[in-house]
């Protein structure tokens, strides 16, 4: 018997075709192209379908309204495919990537994400072999987990980021090893996936679309401008913070307007600028000193999880306190808690 793949097209490069304003998704374009390639229909192959959404997106326009549509497109076919592939733009995938393993909780099966730099329409591309190999992955490899399949490499996708804007090794997950790569043969580094999901069924966790943000410190940022930031309704912020989790302790009143917003129930939590390493807030006075103004530390996560994950715990209508003690902990392979 074939396996059987279920394609969630959300848009991207990958299935884009030239307009006078670039590249943009057409409808029926990709799954026109597909219908043309042989090998997709070959016995080594998955099954698939493609549940083309509408409108298509360029992943610059994703919301989290977006990321729970797919999290319920994929447990309504959880039980009916072998595994999931979901097409999306590169620009926020990282990001999809990183809410995904929030919402859907107890999965069991692979979902893939995968998309390109070059759509399939062009001669040379990089769409053919992301699609191919995802599909295959997806069929085959019993992953329960959200992942990225990019440029020859299988990521956990809570630990996902782009870091490049054009070439085809566009994601890395700089803080976790790569669960698998793709080369002569697919190799899938089965010590690193999370172990095998309970007996429990698959549950989409609710995303309401609380209030949440992100903040890059910079030399010289004021404290009005942080100010703005937290003002209510604000409820939970990334801080991209400098360093091992460092910001600027001689500006007192920076210090003051974060006190201020912690105080009243804004969870800060402090993630790395760098690519890769982990906070540590107590390492500097510059970095004590935030966690004096009851900013708290994100680990290793990136930006991207902190940034989902606060949106997920917030979804859940837990309290502040509660937001805090979830943010410290592992909860889905998105961070590595320190060493006591
Ligand atoms: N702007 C595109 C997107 O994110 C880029 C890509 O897919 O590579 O949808």
């Amino acid at each position: 018997m074939r396996k059987r793949v279920y394609i969630v097209y959300t848009g991207g490069t990958i299935g884009m075709n030239k307009t006078p304003d670039g590249y943009a998704p057409a409808p029926g374009f990709l799954a026109g192209q597909m219908v043309y390639m042989p090998e997709l229909r070959d016995s080594l192959l998955p099954e698939y379908i493609i549940h083309e959404y509408a409108p298509l997106l360029d992943s610059a326009n994703i919301s989290p309204h977006d990321w729970l549509n797919i999290a319920n497109d994929i447990a309504a076919h959880h039980d009916d495919f072998d595994g999931f592939v979901v097409l999306h733009g590169t620009d926020t995938m990282a990001y999809t990537a990183s809410a995904l393993p929030f919402l859907l909780q107890e999965l069991k099966k692979p979902v893939i994400l995968t998309g390109s730099q070059i759509p399939l329409c062009e001669i040379r591309n990089d769409a053919r072999e992301n699609l191919i190999t995802s599909l295959i992955i997806a069929a085959n490899y019993g992953i329960p987990e959200v992942c990225i399949y990019f440029g020859g490499k299988l990521l956990r996708g809570c630990r996902s980021v782009k870091v490049h804007a054009n070439g085809f090794q566009a994601f890395a997950s700089p803080n976790y090893p790569p669960l698998g790569t793709a080369g002569i043969h697919i190799d899938i580094n089965w010590n690193l996936v999370l172990p095998p999901p309970t007996a429990e069924p698959l549950a989409v966790r609710p995303m309401t679309e609380p209030v949440v943000g992100a903040l890059r410190l910079f030399p010289g940022i004021s404290a009005a401008v942080l100010k703005n930031v937290l003002q209510p309704p604000l409820k939970g912020l990334v801080l991209e913070t400098f360093g091992v989790g460092n910001g600027p302790d001689t500006n007192q009143q920076f210090l003051d307007v974060l006190k201020e917003a912690t105080d009243r129930g804004v969870v800060v939590v402090a993630t790395t600028q760098c690519l890769l390493g982990s906070v540590g807030l107590g390492e500097y006075k510059t970095g004590s000193s935030l966690a004096k103004a009851g900013v708290i530390s994100g680990h290793d996560m990136t930006a991207e999880a902190a940034l989902a994950k606060l949106f997920y715990l917030f979804s859940a209508n837990l309290d502040p306190v509660d937001v805090k003690n979830q943010i410290l902990h592992n909860l889905r392979g998105e961070l590595t808690p320190p060493k006591p």
